[in-house]
C-alpha cells in the first residue's frame, strides 16, 4: 500500500470531527497556523493595494463597536479559538461589503458605514463576520473545495495550492470577481452568532433585521459576501426574527456600549 492511501485512511480517525460554537459538525483539515498565515497576507496585501482611511473618527468608530463584538463573543463562546489580537482597518470602498479574515483582521469598506445606520447595525455586520470566523468557516470551506488536497496539506505533502481557490474561501475573492456565497448553513450560523453577540454587547438586537431591510433596499449585482446572499434576505430576516426573543434577554442584560453614534 502506498504511504499516502494508508495516510488517508487513518487520517479521519485522527482528526475526527470538530464543532461548531453552534454545535453544528464540520470538517476541518486545514492546520490552523496556515489559515492564520492566509488571513494576514491576505489583509497585509489588501492595505497595500487598497485606500485606507485615515480619519481618527471613522477608525474609532468601527474599532469601538469591533472590540464590543469580540468581547461578547469571548463570554459568549468560551470554547472557540479566539485569536490572541485583533487588527481593524477601513478600506476607501463603495460597495457595501466587509470581512474577518482568520488571525483576526477585520475589514469594512466605507459602503459598509454608510448603509449601517447606526453602531447597532455595523454591531450585526461585525457580529456576522466574526461569527464566521469564530465558526472557523472559512476552513471548512476550504476543505470542501480542496477535498482530498486538504488532507495532503495537513500533511505537509502539498506544494502549491490554487490562491484564488483560498481567497474565495475566506470570502475575500470578491475583488478578483470570483468569489462564491458562503453556503446557506454558514449564513445562518453567521447570523445566529452575529446576533447573539451584539446583543451581549449591548446593542439592540432588532437592529440585524434593520440592517438586512437595508442591504436589500441597497441591492446590486457584485458578487461580494453580503450582496450575493440577497435573494435570501426574507429567509434572513425570518430566521433572524425567530430567534430574537433569547437575544432581547440577553439585551435586556448587558451593560450599554459606549461606542460614538
Ligand atoms: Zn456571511
Amino acid at each position: 500500500m502506498k504511504p499516502q492511501v494508508l495516510l488517508l485512511l487513518i487520517l479521519p480517525a485522527l482528526v475526527g470531527c470538530d464543532q461548531t460554537p453552534t454545535g453544528r459538525h464540520q470538517l476541518t483539515l486545514v492546520p490552523d497556523y496556515i489559515m492564520t498565515d492566509i488571513g494576514r497576507q491576505t489583509f497585509a496585501q489588501m492595505r497595500q493595494s487598497q485606500r485606507v482611511v485615515t480619519e481618527p473618527a471613522i477608525n474609532e468608530r468601527v474599532r469601538c463597536v469591533a472590540r464590543e463584538i469580540i468581547k461578547a463573543a469571548a463570554r459568549l463562546y468560551p470554547e472557540a479559538k479566539m485569536p490572541k489580537t485583533w487588527d481593524v482597518a477601513v478600506f476607501q470602498n463603495p460597495t457595501p461589503n466587509a470581512f474577518a479574515l482568520p488571525g483576526g483582521h477585520i475589514g469594512v469598506h466605507t459602503g459598509m458605514l454608510r448603509l449601517a445606520d447606526n453602531p447597532a447595525q455595523l454591531a450585526a455586520v461585525i457580529g456576522h463576520e466574526v461569527g464566521h470566523l469564530l465558526a472557523n468557516h472559512g476552513n471548512e470551506r476550504l476543505t470542501q473545495q480542496l477535498g482530498i488536497k486538504a488532507v495532503l496539506l495537513l500533511v505537509g505533502l502539498l506544494g502549491d495550492i490554487d490562491n484564488q481557490q483560498i481567497l474565495q474561501a475566506i470570502g475575500v475573492g470578491a475583488r478578483l470577481g470570483i468569489t462564491l456565497p458562503f453556503s446557506r448553513a454558514h449564513e445562518e450560523e453567521a447570523d445566529l452568532m452575529g446576533l447573539q453577540m451584539m446583543a451581549a454587547a449591548g446593542f439592540p438586537p432588532s437592529q440585524s433585521v434593520a440592517l438586512w431591510r437595508n442591504m436589500a433596499r441597497s441591492g446590486g449585482a457584485q458578487p461580494l459576501e453580503f450582496l450575493s446572499t440577497h435573494p435570501a434576505h426574507d429567509t434572513r430576516i425570518q430566521n433572524l426574527q425567530s430567534h430574537m426573543a433569547p437575544a432581547l434577554d440577553r439585551f435586556q442584560h448587558a451593560q450599554p456600549p459606549a461606542c460614538p453614534p
